[in-house]
């Protein structure tokens, strides 16, 4: 049986994924960039960037959850994935033993856990102000936190896209934390953390989102480049007359006879209704959105490209800070809603 191929594609420029990554690697100055690879690697696929990750020279690969830990070990050793979420019972403590990823520790009863479960090397996360995970300042002095053999110390920015004073202030919660916890190395910034400077570098920093093409602040612009492009086939052209309407809720109507496309992609895939009054591209030329997304289907204005034949793939721009301001959703959003429809 012949599988059909998919209308749908997402590229991964690989080229620009490695270049991403030895950008933020050297960005980080004396600290190594490892690499945020939880979701699927946002949604770009783990077995398509864990490799080239690999290949430029990352060592470092951080997942959220345990049931993300098998899809990266076919690629890297065991002790370079890191989970970020912790053991939440005795079964994830005996997984992790078994593979030989290491948890985060996020709060007492998970170093608890982990020690009750033969301990060895762990990270440890310390809250420095973001309130989800991670041991508060005043837990430090807990016996559990020295009884922890902790490899990387690590705190995570709420606001490092922002110039906010919490930057500096969780800055000096983690300084202080460092002082008071034996271990081996200390890493606190994520993407936009590399760019607010040395100071927030220390050992290792957990670049996720630039690594895929994102800009969470100017000073990164420069050095980013877009890793996914999104692109769908027109799957049927068809001709309006001037008053004939598009789509649910018939929202466009035709002011002139024009031609249209039906391209196929929707908010299954991630491209949700807020791209209405977007566009695609043919090369340069932009492939206006006509009337609602729908879950299966973007109907698009083919008046400006006569040329377009049905089978023609269009390209949805999706540089991430402009594919923001198109979409309002934020440039995280943008990557990790790209459904399984997709050829990656
Ligand atoms: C997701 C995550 C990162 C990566 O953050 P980006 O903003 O995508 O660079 C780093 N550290 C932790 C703890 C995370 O959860």
């Amino acid at each position: 049986m012949k599988i059909p191929s998919p209308t749908l594609r997402l590229a991964i420029d690989c080229e620009a994924l490695a270049h991403n990554w030895r950008a933020l690697d050297r960005l980080s100055g004396e600290a190594r960039a490892g690499a945020a690879v939880k979701a699927d690697c946002y949604g770009l696929g783990v077995d398509i960037c864990v490799p080239v990750l690999r290949d430029a020279g990352c060592r470092n690969f951080f997942v959220a959850h345990w049931t993300e830990v098998l899809p990266v070990l076919e690629h890297v050793p065991a002790e370079q994935i890191a989970v970020l979420h912790g053991p939440l019972d005795e079964s994830d403590v005996a997984f992790a033993r078994e593979t030989g990823a290491l948890p985060v520790i996020d709060s007492l009863r998970q170093a608890r856990l982990w020690l009750d479960g033969g301990g060895g090397p762990c990270h440890l996360m310390v809250d420095s102000g973001i309130n989800r995970l991670g041991i508060s300042p005043q837990e430090i002095s807990d016996p559990l936190v020295e009884g922890l053999d902790i490899q990387v110390l690590l705190s995570h920015l709420a606001c490092a896209d922002e110039d906010s004073p919490m930057n500096a202030r969780q800055l000096e919660i983690f300084r202080d934390a460092i002082q008071r916890i034996e271990h081996k190395e200390a890493s606190l910034a994520n993407s936009a953390g590399i760019a607010l400077g040395g100071d927030y570098h220390f050992d290792l920093t957990r670049p996720g989102l630039a690594l895929y093409g994102g800009v969470p602040r100017e000073e990164l612009a420069e050095h980013i480049r877009q890793v996914a492009r999104p692109m769908a086939a027109i799957m049927q052209t068809r001709s309006l007359s001037a008053g004939d309407k598009v789509g649910y809720n018939a929202t466009f109507t035709a002011s002139t006879d024009m031609r249209v496309g039906v391209v196929s992609l929707g908010y299954a895939d991630g491209i949700l209704r807020s791209w209405a009054g977007g566009a695609f591209l043919s090369g340069d030329k932009p492939i206006p959105i006509l009337g609602k997304v729908s879950m299966d289907m973007i109907v698009v204005d083919l008046s400006g490209a006569p040329e377009l034949k049905e089978g023609a793939l269009l390209e949805l721009p999706y540089h991430l800070p402009d594919a923001h301001r198109q979409s309002s959703l934020s440039q995280y959003e943008l990557l990790t809603v790209l459904g399984n429809r997709f050829a990656r």
